[in-house]
């Protein structure tokens, strides 16, 4: 008989390593507490309104195209993708945006309206950024993280410098103007954490950004969710809803069931991609790895304040993806970061789908999801929320010229205390471990149990990190060490 693997939560990486897993000839059985699956990459209907509840930026499409070439198969088999064009608009106040378009020599030349000379510094900072790029998307990313020396390779000790300066740094000694460093610091903001703690190494994710550029899968990320769902089905693998996994049993050192909505289902394998806190809660002490010491000391990237909004007209003067960065940068990440509090002014950004993509909102109407990144743990109530709800709209309205408030049709808001209840999110915790210098790699927590024999774990607090591209790479990795481990 097949091997059988137990995998808890439907995240992205879970849905990738059930597919490597099933493809390898396991039994595989998903148990998501949710009624859908999806894990923070969920979609909230409302009439008629299709909403991505987490991510809605689609980048490096190269690391999607790999996952469906491991099964022979490519996205375009699944989902239906444009790149889009602007990738985004960013407002630094009224009447003030900068836009970022599809091709790098747009952007150069948006770049040098800007500040006269930067073109030439943004290709150098580029070409930079491809050759990270190729080191740590193409090949690091895709180690398992169990020792120190994966990282060494012929291409990094040539980086090495880059580790010991940091983004922020290198940024400001090229460019000068405000608007054009707030740019550039950006994309490293997926990492979740400071551009002033991310080493000049992560600059792969400028590369991402305006290198291989912004897509959009039609219909929205839930329609990747779904995609990969159609592979999991032809491969064999049982999706089942609605299941809270309660406890995982050990006898002898080793996992030989789960308590799922107070039933036994026995296995010889169990992977996670539930928060990892989480998980190793659901273990006895003994078998945990990690205490709370442990989890308390380390670098969360931000929850975050999310409002999913319909609008009976169409909105102006807005892209697709569109930044709000017409505040301190610095001083609301220090909210987040060093001296956790509510924003006094926050960033935000605001997602208009609609505006390139019909099946998301009825005709003639507009989706809008905004998001603003917090600390994790802050006190959340729906008072609060609504301060901010109108503080945004207030600056929304000044900047883009329009009145929204009196079109809105309906607005549900997601904030840390959904993030505990419906994800079971250390914190609240919106995009798991942060990429720091010290939470890179073999630095994170284990892929694999050092405790129990057959437990293993996969997703965003794991390796490589947050992001739903390295979710599906650390669904691979985490397969890949259950396989391993057989052989042995
Ligand atoms: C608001 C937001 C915006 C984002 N934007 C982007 C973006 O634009 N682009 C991008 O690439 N990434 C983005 N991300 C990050 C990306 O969505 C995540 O990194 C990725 O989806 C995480 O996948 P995962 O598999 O690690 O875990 P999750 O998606 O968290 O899945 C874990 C699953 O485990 C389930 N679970 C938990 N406990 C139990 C239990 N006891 N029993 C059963 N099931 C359980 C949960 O319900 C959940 O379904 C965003 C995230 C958020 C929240």
């Amino acid at each position: 008989m097949n091997k059988s693997v137990l995998i808890i939560g439907s995240g992205f990486s879970s849905l990738a390593a059930s597919c490597y897993l099933a493809k390898a000839g396991y039994s595989v059985t998903i148990y998501e507490k949710n009624s859908s699956i999806g894990g923070r990459a969920r979609q909230l209907n409302m009439d008629g309104f299709k909403i991505d509840m987490g991510p809605t930026w689609y980048w490096m499409p190269d690391v999607f195209e790999r996952f469906f070439s491991d099964f022979g198969k490519s996205p375009a088999e699944y989902y239906q993708l444009e790149k889009l064009n602007p990738a985004y608009r960013v407002f630094f106040g009224k009447n003030d945006h900068i836009s970022i378009e599809d091709t790098l020599d747009k952007i150069c030349v948006a770049f040098e309206n800007e500040e006269v000379g930067s073109s030439t510094k943004l290709k150098k900072f580029i070409a930079q950024a491809q050759d990270n790029y190729n080191i740590a998307i193409k090949d690091l990313v895709y180690r398992p993280g169990v020792s120190p020396l994966e990282l060494v390779t012929t291409a990094t000790i040539k980086k090495v410098g880059q580790f010991f300066s940091t983004i922020s740094k290198d940024v400001r000694q090229e460019f000068n103007n405000p608007k054009l460093i707030s740019i550039l610091e950006f994309p490293v903001l997926f990492l979740g954490a400071k551009p002033s703690n991310t080493p000049s190494f992560y600059s792969f994710m400028n590369y991402a950004d305006f290198g291989l550029g912004t897509f959009h899968p039609k219909g929205g990320m839930y329609s990747v969710v779904k995609g990969i769902q159609q592979l999991t089905e032809e491969l064999g693998v049982t999706i089942k809803t609605n299941q809270n996994v309660e406890k995982i049993n050990i006898e002898d050192g080793q996992a030989t069931s789960i308590i799922v909505n107070g039933n036994q289902v026995n296995a010889d394998f169990i992977l996670s991609s539930a928060d990892y806190h989480h998980t190793e809660s659901l273990l006895p002490t003994k078998y945990r790895q990690y205490s709370e010491s442990y989890w308390k000391k380390k670098t969360f990237a931000p929850s975050a304040l999310l409002f999913y909004v319909g609008f009976d007209k169409e909105i102006q003067n807005v892209d697709h993806h569109t930044l709000f960065f017409d505040v301190d940068f610095k001083k609301h990440s220090e909210e987040i970061y060093d001296n956790p509090k509510w924003p006094k002014e926050p960033l935000f950004y605001a997602s208009f789908p609609s505006k390139t993509d019909e099946n998301v909102a009825p005709k003639g109407k507009e989706l809008g999801i905004f998001l603003i990144p917090l600390a994790p743990s802050l006190e959340d109530n729906l008072e609060i929320r609504e301060v901010y709800f109108e503080k945004i709209v207030k600056r929304f309205e000044s900047v883009t010229n329009q009145s929204i408030a009196k079109s809105v049709i309906f607005k549900e808001s997601f904030c840390v205390n959904n993030f505990i209840s419906d994800y079971n999110s250390y914190k609240g915790n919106a995009y798991g471990l942060a990429n720091t210098l010290l939470q890179t790699a073999f630095l994170r927590p284990n892929l694999k149990s050092s405790k129990v024999k057959n437990l293993f774990f996969t997703g965003q607090l794991t390796v490589p990190g947050p992001g739903v591209p390295p979710a599906l790479i650390s669904g691979k990795l985490a397969a890949g060490l259950i396989e391993k481990s057989i052989k042995k």
